[in-house]
């Protein structure tokens, strides 16, 4: 098996949508799914192209309520490029008699290939080709290459290339009562013999978007162009050649579009970039194809995951791809655009192309090889930083409240219904409440500091972010003179299933665990970076944002009196009440309903509600665990007045595992994460089901509607620094391996500090640390509680 390549054999319409999202392609400026080049938006297939950051806004009636979404809007397909013998039927694969099928998806060159064999009505065999690419080195371009062989018969073949812009959002099946309808014509025609374009616009955000596409043949010489005509209609342009095709003779036509939004810079006019693009474009496929390899070969130098000698390939290649998705939704094209990392990737339209938490477990990846991408992702957030104002200020806070999903201008995005498709139900939709999105957008941009050192990210847009985040959690928390405690009430925590108390009406959980203790750790790390700045740029920004020293003292005092409910001794509870809840019959849920993931919809439909039980969705307190390292969170925990035993915490893990229906991806993550060191076995196991999640679709069925970037970029990430025990903290680059039975090793490069290239290396015997020759200032270098300082062009090697 190739660790680079993902094969599907045959037609299966029933996993065709799985096999389009997997096989996206993109460059973090637009991906489009892997659709059949003449597959039309249905039951099977769903051809979708997405542009980072281009989102319109729809009102829709639903259960009586007019509700207002924002979508990452569906833009016109470029793909469409199709054939037919002279007098026989346009290729339709639910028709045609298909005698072979294969699908390969090249993860190290980022090339799509697709070998078909079919017979037509009239019995004549064509053997078809196809390749396709994003191009990774241009962003704005894309090609198509098909090579069609009339195995059998010869005469004319007609060809027609296409790019269609009546398409809507309809790719989930959840949202489909809700308005779809984002795009309309604006224009269209031809530039030159072989060009048409088309230009449509987003319905309220008004984004223009062009596609122009040339349309050649390349094949044998006696492959001659019989004609060539254009058809227009409203959003829609085709353009059709006719061949003279010989029996055994190759014929290839190669499609090249070109994609512009009025969003992108340097440009005069969406259409005319997209035209002057492809008609002062010189090269043909192969050309762009190199560039692209290029490009992509680059990214895996500074990507790859090397997982040892006799590794497990499966691993190796689901990292591969994971890895691959990543680096599609968000490359350095990304880095130009105001945009964060949508959840879904750019793959597919679950969850609107929204923007969560997710990112704190994208970023770890990303900080390590690419940090000038992640300032550009944090600065999407801090540029949003007037809204979470807004926001906080309207709900009654001071700071800024980030909200839990964020599209285009970073106000609550959150659906305020949702259906649950097994009851039929639109029900309220609470998870806003989930402000804990905010120490995620804290915790990324203190990561990002200190993965990179990056003091002047800090002093123009970390520490605003921080101290203003810090300043809302200080707002959201209530003094109990009683209690001499600080509490968060009416929040909920990652845990989606509880949204609410069962007696209660209004939404929200009280002093959620997670949520409490990460915002003492975010009301520390704001106070550490008072100390950081420069005391000009200290002075200038307390004085923009009225930062004084009797708020930095409030702060202080509720870092260190935030309330953290336990139950049962020594259990963290996930909330205030959590220990008083039921138990949940497991095991007779699971002998009724086989796959309970989704027990949150399962009890709604039985007339029941999850927040009556002791069940969550996800890891919830267990984030604590992936996110702090035992000592610094008992630290935190000790300054707040609570002692945490460590023998606490294996109990704490196993509590919440069997209490945990795994509804997330995420899930599987953080609880490998968290077995890593006193678990291996179950640890594995975890990890090994995480990296299941979207290539064996194991929710039965999202996978389809768009990854899971979270999840993915967490098993890379899982490599990357849990079997390491790499962390990066007070300036130093600590590591402290562990690895699992299955792995022989472990090497990587990472960027860190102003080095291109530290490469660590890993057995299970030794570690090494590797740092190419270049002028940046020494690196400093923890293992075992010792630090070591390493110069450029030289190595430490430790015995473990
Ligand atoms: C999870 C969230 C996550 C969201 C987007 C939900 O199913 O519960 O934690 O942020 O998906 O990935």
């Amino acid at each position: 098996m190739s660790v680079w390549t993902l094969t599907y054999d045959g037609f299966d319409p029933a996993s065709e949508g799985l096999r389009e999202a997997l096989c996206t392609l993109g460059n973090g400026y637009f991906a489009t799914r892997g659709a059949a080049s003449e597959a039309a938006a249905g039951d099977v297939h769903y051809p979708g192209t997405y542009v980072a950051g281009c989102y319109d806004r729809a009102v829709s009636r639903v259960a009586g309520r007019e509700v207002e979404n924002e979508d990452l809007v569906n833009l016109p397909n470029w793909l469409p490029l199709t054939f037919r013998a002279e007098g026989g039927e346009w290729l339709d694969l639910s028709r045609a008699d298909v005698l072979g099928l294969r699908q390969e998806l090249d993860l190290r060159r980022g090339v799509l290939t697709r070998f078909l064999r079919v017979r037509d009505g009239q019995g004549r065999t064509t053997m078809v080709t196809q390749r396709r690419f994003v191009s990774m080195a241009d962003p704005h371009l894309a090609a198509l290459e098909t090579t069609v062989v009339p195995e059998d018969w010869e005469g004319r073949l007609e060809l027609r290339s296409a790019v269609d812009g009546r398409v809507t959002n309809a790719g989930v099946a959840r949202y489909r009562e809700l308005e779809g309808h984002h795009l309309d014509p604006v224009a269209g025609g031809q530039a030159g013999d072989d060009i048409v374009w088309l230009l449509v616009q987003t319905r309220s955000s008004r984004i223009q978007v062009a596609v122009a596409a040339r349309t050649r043949l390349a094949g044998r010489p006696r492959a001659v162009d019989a004609g060539r005509r254009t058809l227009e209609e409203p959003g829609h342009i085709a353009q059709e050649l006719a061949v003279d095709a010989v029996e055994g003779e190759a014929v290839t036509v190669e499609k090249v579009v070109a994609l512009f939004t009025s969003q992108d810079r340097a440009i005069a006019e969406a259409g005319d970039a997209a035209r002057g693009r492809l008609s002062r474009l010189p090269d043909g496929f192969d050309k762009l194809l190199e560039r692209h390899t290029l490009a992509w070969d680059q990214l895996w130098r500074r990507c790859r995951i090397d997982l040892g000698g006799d590794g497990d390939p499966e691993v190796a290649r689901t990292l591969n791809l994971h890895v691959f998705h990543l680096l599609q939704t968000a490359s350095e094209h990304t880095t130009d655009l105001d945009v964060g990392v949508p959840a879904r990737g750019l793959h597919g339209e679950a969850y609107r192309g929204h923007i969560f938490w997710d990112e704190l477990f994208i970023f770890p990846f990303l900080n390590l090889r690419f940090p000038e991408l992640t300032r550009a992702l944090l600065r999407y957030r801090a540029r949003r930083l007037p809204e979470a104002r807004q926001a906080a200020r309207a709900a009654g806070y001071r700071g800024a409240m980030y909200p839990w999903q964020s599209g285009s201008d970073g106000r609550e995005e959150t659906q305020q219904l949702h259906l649950n498709p097994r009851s039929g139900r639109w029900l309220a939709d609470r998870s806003h409440l989930q402000r804990h999105v905010n120490v995620a957008v804290a915790w990324n941009v203190w990561q990002y500091y200190q993965a990179t050192g990056d003091l002047a990210f800090l002093e123009g847009y970390g520490a605003e972010m921080l101290w203003e985040i810090a300043r809302f959690w200080a707002s959201i928390a209530t003094y109990d003179r009683a209690l001499d405690r600080y509490q968060i009430c009416g929040v909920m925590g990652p845990d989606e299933y509880h949204d609410g108390y069962p007696d209660r009406d209004e939404g929200g959980l009280d002093n959620n665990a997670y949520t409490n203790v990460m915002a003492a750790w975010v009301l520390c790390r704001a106070l550490d970076t008072v100390e950081l700045l420069c005391p000009d740029r200290r002075v200038e920004l307390t004085e923009r944002i009225g930062l004084g020293t009797e708020e930095l003292e409030r702060w202080d005092e509720v870092s260190r009196k935030l309330l953290v409910p336990f139950h049962d001794g020594d259990i963290i509870s996930q909330f205030e009440g959590y220990g008083d809840l039921e138990e949940l019959d497991w095991e007779g849920l699971a002998r009724r309903y086989g796959n309970i993931r989704r027990l949150d919809r399962i009890l709604e439909a039985e007339g029941d509600t999850v927040n009556r039980y002791k069940a969550s969705k996800q890891a919830d307190v267990l984030m604590l665990f992936y996110l702090l390292s035992a000592e610094e969170l008992r630290g935190l925990l000790d300054r707040l007045g609570y002692r945490l035993e460590p023998a606490a915490i294996p109990r704490n893990v196993d509590y919440y595992l069997k209490r945990t229906s795994h509804g997330s991806t995420l899930s599987g993550v953080v609880n490998a994460w968290v077995l890593a060191r006193s678990d291996r076995a179950r640890s594995w196991r975890f990890f090994t089901e995480a990296l299941a999640s979207d290539l064996h679709d194991v929710q039965g069925g999202t996978t389809a509607e768009g990854i899971h970037l979270g999840a993915m970029a967490g098993t890379v990430d899982l490599a990357q620094r849990c079997y390491t025990g790499l962390e990066t903290r007070e300036d130093v680059l600590w590591l402290n391996p562990s690895l699992p039975d299955e792995l022989d090793g472990l090497g990587f490069d990472v960027r860190y500090r102003g080095h291109w290239g530290v490469n660590l290396h890993l057995t299970r015997r030794r570690l090494r640390v590797q740092v190419a020759a270049s002028d940046a200032a020494p690196i400093r270098v923890g293992v075992d509680g010792q630090v070591v300082e390493i110069p450029s062009g030289g190595m430490g090697e430790f015995a473990l």
